[in-house]
């Protein structure tokens, strides 16, 4: 069945697979090899798809799979102590299913809810605000063996904390206005707009909307794509959940309008497996879509705007936040990035030219659409027009979503908020910039301090080696192993870092962390990789005391106990040469 209602297409492996594991809780191996009977496709392109991601499972989990939120803001909050509460209740060991097979408990990365954590995901739904009570009452609600659709409702509320508003959170219109707006246009009186708004994708990047817009329309072949990149995985960033909650209308509005400037006919949004939740309200929104018109043949009653859109669910992998690795994960495949050139403009989904644009930059194109390209570049700075929301999350007194004009100041953001006695910011997340009390005056835009939305707060009481600790761990976990300096490097510095933590570090240590520095920025197929090293570099840089107290010597020390795990081999044999001894050692070569 799962199989007929996904048209039998290879390229919707992924989806299937998600669905069989909706239904099972995991992934039998006696589905899989049936799944590649009737797809006539190798078990073992099935087999390298399941185990590519984290939500998908070909061991099982347990009826109920628990996942906590693994981001530092969650555990500020207090998560790893939930956890092992929940552990102690349920009377299993953390990544282990219950012997009965009832329940595993886990951590993942980071699922959004930062303003609204400790979280956890519940067979992929998500549950925020977790404290004591409410782990007892779900570890009770497990042993009671609940369906979670009988679950109290309100564990799965998630609320929207929108603490400011701007030009795209005020505005007020109606679905299909942005259209009749960039209609009325023209496709290339519309592109024309978009180009002097000088807008600026908001994933990150920062490349020009009209520019890559431009190159798809004019690439050749007459199929071509637009994907909304709704995988916002980036640590701390959740803004892209409000406005797909909020405001979904305006982003499958901005994928339309992107489909009338370029000529494409299919749409793909590309909804991150920690919003599950979204996804029928979003299935909704489209139908209401379709039945007004605004999706379908000849929107707005134009011959030959034709557009229509499929959502498409993650699956737990980071990296297909990148828009290459996105596009094989939408053909069911790995997530794995692309060589390019070719861009996915010129050759992207099925080969097909393919724009692929972030939740918050569709959203921005309506009020281009509504209000003309020149008004929409007046707010902000030169390099940076229009609006920003960031993903406020962190020790302040109202974290949440606020959108100001590019340029605001980082010290205005954090007075908004009431964030007090702040040690640093870390802006964009896991890959952004650590933000010193001395940079407090710098501001967010693409020529200052870029970011994708995340603002995560620390306040002196914060480690900020254990920030960036967390943040390395995190790349460790997420990549994807396609090129060994990332694989290997980010696992190196998890290793580095963690012998400082244990007290083992010299500062053979700080420099080793110079050298994967340099290996992962010079050899790293993707941004994860040369990303990687950044959150540990600045806080060498900014934070440089909290890395030297864990010193213990200036010279090299192991990250074990060298004549601890040798003490017993020393005793059977009877042999204890006194140059064997690792100190004894280093005196001799001084
Ligand atoms: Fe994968 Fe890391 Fe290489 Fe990127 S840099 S392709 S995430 S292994």
């Amino acid at each position: 069945r799962i199989i007929e209602a996904h048209g039998r297409r290879p390229e919707a492996l992924l989806q299937m697979l998600v669905d069989i594991q909706a239904q099972e809780n995991w992934l039998p191996p006696e589905v899989l090899t049936a799944l590649s009977k009737r797809l006539g496709m190798a078990r073992a392109r099935i087999d390298g798809v399941a185990g590519f991601y984290s939500f998908l499972h070909t061991e099982p989990v347990g009826r109920y799979r628990i996942l906590f939120s693994d981001n530092i803001i969650d555990r500020m909050l207090g998560s790893e102590a939930l956890m092992a509460l929940m552990c102690r209740k349920l009377i299993i060991a953390p990544g282990r299913v219950s012997e009965d097979g009832l329940v595993s408990v886990d951590t993942t990365s980071c699922t959004g809810m930062g303003d609204q954590g400790p979280a956890i995901l519940v067979n992929g739904h998500a549950i925020a605000h977790l404290d004591h009570q409410r782990v007892n009452e779900i570890c009770e609600l497990v042993r009671q063996q609940r369906p979670l659709d009988a679950w109290p409702s309100q564990y799965f509320q998630v609320h929207d904390n929108i603490r400011r508003r701007d030009a795209l959170l005020d505005a007020d219109f109606a679905p299909g206005d942005a259209i009749l707006a960039a209609v009325s246009m023209g496709r290339t009186g519309w592109l024309e707009a978009v180009r002097k708004a000088n807008l600026r994708g908001h994933g990150g990047a920062g490349f020009t909307t009209a520019v890559k817009w431009q190159a798809c329309r004019d690439a050749a072949g007459a199929d071509k794509v637009v994907v909304c990149n709704a995988d916002e995985g980036e640590p701390g960033t959740f803004k892209d959940r409000v406005l797909l909650t909020r405001h979904a209308h305006r982003v499958i509005e901005g994928m339309t309008l992107a489909a009338w400037a370029t000529g494409a006919r299919c749409g793909f949004l590309y909804l991150r497996g920690e919003y599950r939740h979204l996804l029928a309200p979003l299935r909704s929104v489209l139908a209401d879509r379709r039945q007004a018109g605004w999706l379908g043949d000849r929107i707005a009653g134009v011959e030959g705007f034709d557009f229509d859109i499929d959502i498409h669910l993650g699956a737990g992998a980071y990296v297909c936040g990148e828009e290459t690795a996105l596009i094989e994960s939408l053909e069911g495949k790995r997530g794995t990035p692309r060589i390019r050139p070719p861009f996915p403009v010129e050759a992207g989904y099925l080969g097909r030219p393919t724009v692929v644009n972030n939740v918050e930059t569709l959203a921005k194109c309506c009020l281009i659409a509504l209000r003309g390209g020149e008004a929409f570049a007046r707010t902000g700075t030169a390099q940076s027009t229009g609006t920003k929301l960031l993903s406020v999350s962190g020790d302040c007194a109202r974290p949440g979503v606020y959108e100001y004009p590019f340029g605001v100041t980082v010290a205005q953001v954090l007075d908004d908020c009431g964030a007090s006695d702040v040690q640093a910011v870390q802006v964009g997340g896991a890959a952004g910039i650590t933000i010193a009390p001395y940079e407090f005056g710098r501001r967010i835009a693409f020529e200052d301090v870029p970011t994708a939305g995340a603002f995560m707060i620390f306040d002196s009481s914060r480690d900020m080696f254990e920030v960036a600790r967390n943040f390395v761990h995190f790349f460790a976990h997420e990549s994807c192993g396609f090129c060994t300096p990332c694989r290997v490097g980010t696992t190196l510095l998890c290793k580095t870092l963690d012998k400082l933590a244990d007290g083992y570090g010299s500062s053979v240590d700080l420099r080793e962390i110079d050298d994967l520095d340099r290996l992962l920025k010079q050899a790293s197929h993707c941004g994860l990789g040369s990303a990687a090293p950044n959150p540990v570099l600045d806080g060498l840089l900014k934070f440089r005391p909290v890395y030297e107290q864990r010193l213990v010597r200036k010279d090299f020390t192991p990250a074990f106990d060298l004549d601890g795990a040798l003490a017993r081999a020393r005793q059977m044999t009877g042999r204890d040469d006194a140059g064997a001894h690792l100190d004894n050692a280093m005196e001799d070569d001084a």
